[in-house]
């Protein structure tokens, strides 16, 4: 370890899926046969060419480890999995190339079904999650990490190998189906940190001066273990690894939440960087004060991630410069660095020519973020004077946003702060039930979750009408031909409450953002949301409110056409902005109760066109749940109370559904009943109805349509099957709060597996109300 510290500047990661998606494209060409393994590698190796040859010319010194080696096919806690030869056994023996494996874990393949994936933190990006049990065989494999690290070097650049960290990488995991009882993944720490400590000697005698090591899991309280276990867990395994003979330096990271009392600890491990998130964390104020966190560090370097890596805005440089002057005048050795790996946020404010030059003028994407932590790293190396120029051309740029018309509203903030309780409370539970059977809903009543297949044709048109090709009439015609189909079909198949179907949406937020006032939408503002998909979020940076009614002529027209109920459809105000890039200069609380407001005015609008059903989609309640228990019970509050907001307007008669998209709720379960809706929807085909009982144990009172029909694959499944999932539902609470449903929207279905498996949905349902 004769290795040089850090240089002053560094990044935790950055976005890996190209600037144009380079890496989407060439993976599914890749997929689909299109091209050869050696060609997909090509293109993979000159991403990363270009990756690091721009971090070098953005700011990042080209020698000592500043530019981090991120770079992922498809997931970085996958690229743990391979790294740590943790392959599941299900898989039975590796055929083919790494990379052949590592896409049948994350794909599957007609005999094996993918790892599962979840939502990575707090975050809308999803890994694929590892299965350990007792006989896992760890082997290490180092060669992708070599391998890039060696093409760096040709390049002149020396970067830093980024892999998901031992402690974490077992407390995201779960127990494969061949676990023993009671076993828990954790459970293999020891022989893991064996395996990692054989990494470090592989890629230390591959010349590797800094390798980063990812602990994300020291900021959340939503694990199998508390905080302070996973704290000890951690430096278990580090003091093995920092032991160990041969072996790069190692930074350990810890973004997306709150490290402060932890830092004082893990400073005191033995390794020669720390990283901690100083946008959702904090200083340990009396441990800097007292002198106790400078000396723990001494020796050990503090990787300050100042720059927020989750968000689109410039960073208050004099703001940040401050955080970094208060941990170098105790002493402490800093360098500049991100709040997280840079995946999250697109690659360059530049290419957005079309944006308006005021709004652009206060975003930072990747690039820019790379070139703020290079000015502060500057202003450390030589003082504030240095950089006064931009640290006051941000002033500059921020007291124009905060000057700039739309970004704050008298009318809207004042009627924000005149919306009180009553008007996030509905009448009795009991009164908008006997004022509900108006609506004749069946017992066992079936219904969908709002989208139907977006077909070929549909997506052909959208594009044709974005580009001027047809015009807004031929599109609106288009659209009313598609609504009618599907009614029609949904009358066929004899669904009891239908839905319009959602073809005029291209993504069930964006669609919101592109009406309402206060956002804007990017051209290539591109995050990767698992694998090869990504996502364009919208930017929510005014105040917002509704200029025109948004979905009342689609459902409006829908209704018309049927004597059956047809639902409203919304999304709901957290998921708006789960999925947007929020300002970051009020609390997310206002702006999700404009949001709310907006929609308030929406619902209030479908009701006086004849709606009487509307649901509120809120698939992205549980993900912003902070990791932090401190700051769970504010946030519950203020998204439960947006949601009431915006539904506490309806009358007793009209019926509120919502949709939750995932079924581990566990933590949430007061607010998912808080929200009061009248019909809540939900996935539980996979898990086979186990979210019901829950429910049902807590009291549950109000209707619950557990998703029968699993939509995430192509598979039609039987009458008997959701005849089954019915039953077990309603053996689990009263049928008559029971609703038949498939687990999401059938957006990414196709049409032909779509009637087979509702067809067999509505039997199903038939079927199970003639025994009752
Ligand atoms: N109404 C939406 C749909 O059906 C809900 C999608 C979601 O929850 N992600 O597509
Ligand atoms: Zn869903």
């Amino acid at each position: 370890m004769t290795a040089a510290p850090l240089p002053q500047a560094t990044i935790l990661g950055y976005p890996r899926i190209g600037r144009r998606r380079e890496l989407k494209r060439a993976v599914e060409s890749f997929w689909a046969g299109r091209i050869s393994e050696p060609e997909l590698q090509q293109t993979a190796a000159q991403l990363r060419a270009a990756t690091r040859a721009r971090l070098v010319e953005l700011g990042l010194p080209a020698a000592g480890a500043a530019v981090p080696e991120s770079f992922s096919f498809y997931d970085q806690v996958l690229d743990a999995t391979l790294a740590v030869g943790a392959i599941p056994s299900r898989f039975g023996a590796p055929t083919g190339s790494d990379l052949d494996t590592y896409f049948r874990l994350a794909r599957g393949d007609a005999e094996h079904q993918p790892l599962e994936m979840t939502k990575w933190f707090d975050t809308n990006y999803h890994y694929s999650v590892p299965e350990i049990d007792g006989e896992t065989g760890f082997a290490a494999n180092a060669t992708a990490l070599v391998e890039q690290f060696r093409e760096a070097q040709e390049q002149g650049i020396e970067t830093r190998p980024v892999l998901v960290g031992p402690v974490t990488y077992l407390l995201l995991a779960k127990a494969s189906d061949a676990a023993a009882d009671g076993f828990d993944p954790i459970d293999r720490l020891d022989d893991l940190v064996g395996v990692y400590a054989a990494l470090l000697e592989a890629l230390a005698a591959a010349g590797v001066s800094w390798v980063q090591l990812d602990e994300p899991a020291l900021v959340s309280d939503s694990l199998r273990v508390t905080r302070e276990e996973t704290l000890g867990l951690v430096e278990r395994a580090y003091a093995v690894l920092g032991g160990a003979g041969t072996r790069p330096r190692i930074l350990i990271a810890a973004p997306y939440g709150n490290s402060a009392a932890a830092l004082t600890r893990l400073g005191a491990l033995p390794v020669e960087a720390v990283h901690a998130d100083l946008v959702r964390g904090s200083l340990p104020d009396a441990a800097l004060a007292d002198g106790s966190l400078a000396q723990a560090f001494a020796g050990t370097q503090l990787v300050a991630g100042v720059v927020d890596g989750r968000n689109i805005w410039r960073t208050d440089l004099r703001g940040a410069f401050a955080q970094l002057t208060q941990l170098t005048d105790a002493g402490i050795a800093t360098v500049v660095g991100t709040s997280n790996n840079l995946q999250h946020v697109p690659h360059d404010v530049r290419d957005e020519t079309k944006l308006e030059g005021r709004l652009r003028s206060w975003l930072a994407f990747a690039d820019q973020k790379v070139e703020q932590v290079a000015i502060l790293a500057r202003g450390l190396a030589e003082g504030a004077a240095a950089i006064e120029p931009e640290l006051a051309e941000v002033d500059r740029v921020l007291a124009d946003r905060d000057a700039a018309p739309g970004v704050h509203s008298d009318p809207i903030r004042a009627r924000v702060a005149a919306s009180g309780d009553d008007d996030r409370t509905r009448v009795t539970e009991e009164d908008r039930r006997a004022a509900q059977q108006d609506l004749g809903i069946p017992h066992l009543a079936t219904t969908t979750i709002g989208s139907f297949p977006q077909t070929p044709e549909i997506r052909k048109a959208r594009a044709a009408f974005v580009r001027g090709e047809i015009d807004e009439a031929a599109y609106e015609g288009f659209l009313r031909e598609e609504i009618a189909s599907v009614i029609r079909l949904q009358e066929e198949i004899g669904l009891d409450v239908l839905v319009h179907g959602e073809a005029e949406r291209n993504d069930m937020v964006q669609y919101f953002a592109e009406l309402l006032d206060g956002f804007a939408v990017t051209e290539h503002g591109w995050v990767q949301s698992y694998g090869s998909r990504a996502t364009r979020p919208s930017i929510l940076w005014g105040d917002v409110s509704r200029p025109a009614p948004m979905t009342v002529r689609w459902s409006e027209y829908a209704q018309s056409l049927t004597d059956r109920p047809v639902k409203g459809m919304l999304t709901g105000p957290v998921t708006i902005l789960a999925w947007s890039f929020v300002r970051d200069d009020q609390p997310l609380s206002d702006t999700a109760a404009q949001v709310a407001l907006a929609l308030r005015d929406e619902i209030e609008d479908l009701v006086d066109a004849g709606i009487t059903i509307v649901q509120v989609d809120e698939p992205a309640l549980r993900e912003l749940l902070p990791l932090d228990r401190d700051r769970q019970a504010a946030y519950l509050d203020w998204s439960v109370g947006a949601f009431r907001l915006a539904t506490g307007g309806a009358r007793a008669g009209v019926q509120i559904h919502t949709h939750l998209c995932y079924s581990e709720f566990g933590e949430i379960i007061d607010a998912v009943d808080g929200l009061d809706a009248d019909v809540t929807s939900i996935e539980a085909a996979r898990s086979r109805m186990d979210v019901v009982q829950p429910l049902g144990d807590h009291g549950y009172s109000r209707g619950i349509g557990p998703g029968v029909y699993d939509i995430h694959s192509p598979r039609v499944p039987g009458v008997d099957e959701q005849t089954e999932l019915i039953r077990i539902a309603a053996a689990r609470i009263p049928g008559e709060q029971l609703w038949v449903n498939p687990d999401c929207g059938l957006k990414t279905r196709g049409y032909d597996e779509t009637v087979a498996s509702l067809t067999n949905l509505v039997l199903a349902a038939k079927a199970v109300r003639a025994e009752a």
